[in-house]
């Protein structure tokens, strides 16, 4: 069944990438959140030094500019074609507006969450780097200095001790309560294995479900 994924995770989780290899073996177009709003935080507006202030802090940007570039996003969508959400809803009042969006579209959707643990998290995300080019997210066990574009790579400027607390808080008070709405189609995934290991069992799983 073609349908379209709500991808959740806490930061740090992978989902990211996750959402790539999903995407490019069930042919999903991606929505992501956060580079889309990053986009947003470069250009020299004001609602865009609005956007990268809110984004430095950790904090949620407002309901209104995110249901307004993923309601664009859908009505630009080919037809027939399903999209995998990743980074949005961030809380049950933006699950209940991507809801209703997606139903006045006659679309189906399913909640994917990839599980990982604070610590995992909080590892992960205080030695990770990006690519300033590409966007391209790279562990601390990348030997590399430079990204497989040849970027230069760089940490990401919301990746601050700070910054990286509060959007766990947020995670955990927000995210989860609204992973609720998803309940009767929902698929667990366990996060914290290698890479590899994690897309071999999500594959899997998605396969059984998407098949169902
Ligand atoms: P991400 O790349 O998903 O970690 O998102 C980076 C930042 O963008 C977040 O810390 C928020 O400031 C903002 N952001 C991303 N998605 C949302 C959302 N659905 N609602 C509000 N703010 C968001």
């Amino acid at each position: 069944m073609i349908m379209d994924l709500i991808f959740f995770g806490m930061q740090g989780s992978g989902k990211g990438t996750l959402g790539k290899a999903v995407a490019e073996k069930y042919g999903l177009e991606i929505f992501e959140t956060g580079a889309e709003l990053r986009k947003l935080a470069q250009e020299d507006s004001e609602l865009g030094r609005k956007i990268k202030k809110i984004i430095d802090a950790g904090e949620l940007v407002s309901d209104e500019v995110i249901m307004e570039i993923v309601e664009n996003f859908i009505n630009n969508l080919e037809a027939g074609k399903a999209a995998l959400f990743d980074g949005i809803p961030r809380k049950i009042e933006q699950a209940k507006l991507l809801n209703t969006l997606l139903k006045k579209h006659d679309r189906k959707f399913a909640g994917v969450l990839l599980e990982i643990s604070e610590e995992t998290a909080l590892r992960r995300l205080t030695t990770r780097r990006i690519c300033k080019n590409c966007k391209e997210v790279y562990p601390a066990n990348y030997e590399n200095d430079k990204c497989k574009c040849g970027g230069e790579l760089i940490t990401r400027s919301d990746d601050v001790p700070e910054s990286i607390k509060k959007r766990i808080e947020t995670f955990k008070e927000k995210t989860v309560p609204a992973m609720t709405l998803y309940k009767d189609h929902f698929l667990t995934i366990d996060g914290e294995p290698q890479i590899e290991e994690v897309q071999k069992s999500a594959l899997k799983a998605l396969d059984t479900m998407l098949q169902a």
